[in-house]
């Protein structure tokens, strides 16, 4: 067994592994169940994490999640793009909230 994925948000460690479900890879997810014990162990050890029954699986199970994390990429780029100045077409850099050239606030 290898241990694959780990995100502290936990849908997205359920995301992938309904990806690799589809995908034919044979996962499952460790720590699921002691949600209800929270408080009695450290939180990090509550957090599910995706593993993979063999090591064999890897190559195709990291192909998915390639794929998955640039789909994420791709919903959320509305902020990870350069922009381009509406008052003077300067093209910025996506964590600049004003324009570099003449202080426009990002529209
Ligand atoms: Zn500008």
């Amino acid at each position: 067994m290898v241990h694959f994925y780990y995100h502290p948000d936990r849908f997205q460690v359920y995301q992938v592994k309904s990806l690799l479900d589809a995908a034919g890879v044979p996962c499952f997810i460790k720590n699921e169940f002691i949600q209800g014990a929270m408080g009695e162990v450290s939180p990090l050890d509550c957090e599910p994490e995706l593993w993979l029954n063999d090591a064999e699986w890897q190559i195709k199970a990291t192909q998915v999640l390639e794929s998955f994390k640039a789909e994420q990429q791709a919903l959320s780029q509305g902020d990870k793009n350069d922009w381009a100045c509406r008052s003077c077409g300067e093209i910025n850099e996506y964590q600049f909230a004003l324009c570099w050239q003449c202080q426009s606030v990002r529209v």
